[in-house]
């Protein structure tokens, strides 16, 4: 049995040696009521606690982004963790009332209050923000998507240089109209919806990534993050072996995320970087401690 423990001891220590980083995604309009698995928030501020409790530490994901451009292991090893929010919604920077919720504290909030020791990637990333939220640019977009949703004009970017500048959660990338199923037109040659996967061309690709980044470069005043989500988690091969390797001065962004549902790992693929969705990967405490706990940390 001593064994068996060095063993099970040992097997622990190579996984935090090996860098082995997961990376969680939120989104702010995801409220259906106030508890765990119904609320995004709520979600978000206990997984904070835990991660807390178990000492991680949060990597900025541009940080990330870079280590392993760098090929830097050794900043990627320890207990580490990656925050980052999808779709851009103003709950993700505004307290506010929720009709089915009550009053909701925004993402921000949430982490300006229980922010976890950040990794000191001074060197490396000076004035990378904590966690990243991917916005879609296109304002017409943002609005038709508002109205089939919630019709509270909640996807406004009134907020999004400031909140840039604040170093807590930054403005990424998450495609020009998300190729949303409501809109009349999208920015895909044969108009097709719902589907990032239907982004592969040059052409398509151009509107969708590097027309968005400028977007988001003016609107923030040159801060924006360059990191760019898939929409619906959909990594096209086209855009992951020949768009984003390729046309790198192009479309500006450092790395690309998917929803693989493991840890980003040194043999990850840099343009398809797999993350966690908090109500796909897990629903509850439990389901998000075991993310974890599976790692080899049972602390
Ligand atoms: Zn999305």
């Amino acid at each position: 049995m001593p064994f068996l423990k060095k063993l099970f001891k040992k097997k622990k220590l190579d996984i935090h040696q090996r860098m082995a980083v997961p990376v969680l995604c939120y989104h702010s309009s995801h409220i259906w009521g106030t508890a765990y698995s119904q609320n995004n928030h709520t979600a978000l501020e206990e997984d904070l606690r835990y991660l807390l409790h178990a000492q991680y530490r949060l990597l900025s994901p541009l940080a990330l982004a870079l280590a392993l451009r760098q090929g830097n292991d050794a900043l990627l090893t320890g207990k580490l963790v990656c925050i980052t929010f999808d779709d851009g919604m103003d709950f993700d920077y505004f307290d506010q009332e929720h009709k089915d919720a009550g009053f909701v504290k925004s993402f921000h909030t949430i982490l300006s209050q229980n922010l976890l020791q950040k990794t000191v990637v001074g060197k490396v990333v000076p004035n990378a923000a904590s966690t990243v939220a991917f916005m879609i640019a296109s304002e017409t977009a943002r609005q038709v998507i508002d109205q089939g949703c919630l019709g509270k004009n909640q996807l406004c970017d009134r907020w999004w240089r400031e909140c840039a500048q604040q170093g807590i959660i930054g403005i990424g990338n998450h495609s020009w109209d998300h190729t949303y199923e409501t809109l009349d037109t999208v920015c895909q040659a044969d108009n097709i919806k719902g589907a990032f996967h239907a982004i592969n061309t040059y052409a398509d690709a151009d509107q969708q990534i590097r027309a968005a980044q400028d977007y988001l470069d003016t609107v923030t005043g040159g801060v924006a993050t360059p990191l760019f989500a898939y929409p619906y988690g959909h990594a096209p091969d086209y855009l992951v072996n020949e768009y984003f390797p390729n046309y790198e001065k192009e479309h500006r962004q450092l790395a690309a995320f998917g929803t693989g549902g493991e840890p980003v790992t040194r043999n990850s693929n840099l343009w398809a970087l797999p993350r966690y969705v908090c109500g796909q990967h897990w629903r509850t405490p439990e389901e998000f401690g075991k993310i974890f706990s599976d790692l080899g940390d049972r602390s």
